[in-house]
């Protein structure tokens, strides 16, 4: 598909201008040609961003980012008026495109910095020049594109365009990723989720009694939280568990914390956060509470909402139904061997498999002693009769009592919630 052959609709539609990359001679709005629109478009932003006077938010990392994107941005909202990347519009076009529909008199912006090629860094820091960049994490992810000066040296790339005065806000709990954020030179802050004696800390406490008004997606899924904000402490809930929550909460109280937020509107902004869509949303149905992450995986975010779920689950029996992890590149078998020896260890009592990597995971699986049941499937089709099989063969006689957990996740291209709304519909 060409743009180019959309011009005609959308100067129809109101459009003043067109940027092309060859003449238009057919539209009537003034066509500016350029040598590649993607960049222009990126200029065009660039020079918008110069002129606000709202204090600018990076964020990237290997997971989370929308997720942590949305809840600081609610937060800054209680703060003051605040614009932010639209759902995952992080890339060279979504970005500035978020840019350019601000207003300009935002106090706050806070865009999504998405990465999976060499350079792409580059072109979405010289648009955003932030004046807080929040590198989250870094782990496997996107290893196919992003080549041989690893993941954690590219995210950090993002310090290296921060605006005069600007500063970085990273984890320091991946070695390589607090290596390479201090060789860039640039003035960080560090904060950590397993006890590093940096400037913000935090400690997740356990599950936590949802406030009210809570949405029905997060009931089961508020955890407590202690954290230490530059010598502050601070209890809060918020609507994430675990280490994955502990780290989400942490880098959003800690950024906000930087911006000026004061600790109550903190507290109140975790509080109230909504999760995104297919991010760990849950519904019941008959006797298996479903967990939703089917937005995306790598191995990072496999690993930790595996753990959320299982601990959320306790002694109720709990399902993993998950995807292939896409785009590792050579590492791809090695991390769905290492996924399958993870799994063993919460002793699933059943797993569901759908996409390539399958004798890898069952490889991790049988060396880490799993000998629960397996079904790998293809299709919504073939994962109803999969469920019911299990069911049948005792799944549902363990959940009778107090229920069981079902996580639902993988990456996009397996579109797990089509399994998912199988599942849902059948009761
Ligand atoms: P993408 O690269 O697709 O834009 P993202 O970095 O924006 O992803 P989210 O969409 O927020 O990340 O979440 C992706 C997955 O990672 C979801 O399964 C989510 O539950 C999980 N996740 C959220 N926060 C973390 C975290 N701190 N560590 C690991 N996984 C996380
Ligand atoms: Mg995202």
């Amino acid at each position: 598909m060409d743009g180019h052959d959309f011009a005609a609709v959308a100067v129809g539609q109101g459009a003043g201008a067109v940027l092309a990359s060859c003449p238009l001679p057919h539209i009537t709005a003034p066509v500016f040609v350029v040598p590649d629109t993607v960049k222009a478009l990126g200029c065009l932003a660039a020079q918008w961003r110069n002129h606000t006077r709202a204090r600018v938010v990076g964020v990237t990392g290997t997971a989370g980012k929308t997720t942590v994107k949305e809840a600081l941005a609610q937060i800054l909202s209680l703060a003051g008026k605040t614009a932010r990347t639209a759902m995952n519009h992080n890339n060279q076009i979504g970005m500035p495109r978020a840019l350019l529909n601000t207003d300009g008199d935002e106090d706050f912006w806070v865009m999504e910095a998405g990465i999976s090629q060499e350079g792409d860094m580059d072109d979405l820091g010289q648009v955003l020049r932030p004046d807080l960049a929040l590198v989250l994490n870094a782990g496997a992810g996107h290893t196919e594109g992003l080549g041989e000066k690893g993941v954690a040296w590219h995210k950090a790339r993002l310090l290296s365009y921060l605006a005069k005065g600007g500063k970085g806000l990273v984890c320091a709990d991946y070695p390589d990723l607090a290596r390479e954020a201090k060789a860039t030179g640039a003035d960080v802050r560090f904060f950590s989720v397993t006890g590093r004696e940096v400037d913000f800390r935090a400690v997740y406490l356990g599950a936590a009694t949802p406030p009210a008004g809570a949405d029905a997606s997060a009931a089961e899924s508020y955890g407590k939280f202690q954290l230490w904000l530059e010598g502050t402490t601070l209890d809060v809930i918020a609507p994430f568990r675990g280490e994955y929550g502990a780290e989400n909460v942490v880098a959003v109280a800690a950024a906000a914390h930087m911006l000026g937020v004061d600790a109550s509107t903190i507290a109140q902004g975790l509080a109230a956060a909504h999760m995104p869509a297919q991010r760990f949303n849950q519904v019941q149905s008959g006797f298996w509470l479903i967990i939703d992450d089917t937005y995306n995986a790598n191995p990072l975010s496999m690993r930790r909402m595996l753990e959320a779920a299982a601990e959320q689950a306790g002694p109720r029996p709990f399902v993993a139904v998950l995807g292939a992890m896409l785009e590792l590149g050579a590492q791809a078998a090695a991390e769905h061997e290492a996924l399958g020896q993870r799994l063993a260890k919460l002793n699933p009592a059943a797993i569901v498999w759908k996409g390539p990597h399958a004798e890898d995971v069952r490889a991790g699986l049988t060396k880490a002693g799993y000998t629960g049941p397996w079904q790998a499937v293809d299709d919504a089709e073939d994962f109803k009769k999969a469920w019911h099989a299990l069911q049948e063969n005792g799944l549902e006689a363990k959940a009778r009592a107090n229920g069981g957990v079902v996580l639902f996740k993988g990456s996009r291209s397996n579109k797990l919630e089509t399994l998912m709304t199988a599942l849902t519909d059948r009761h």
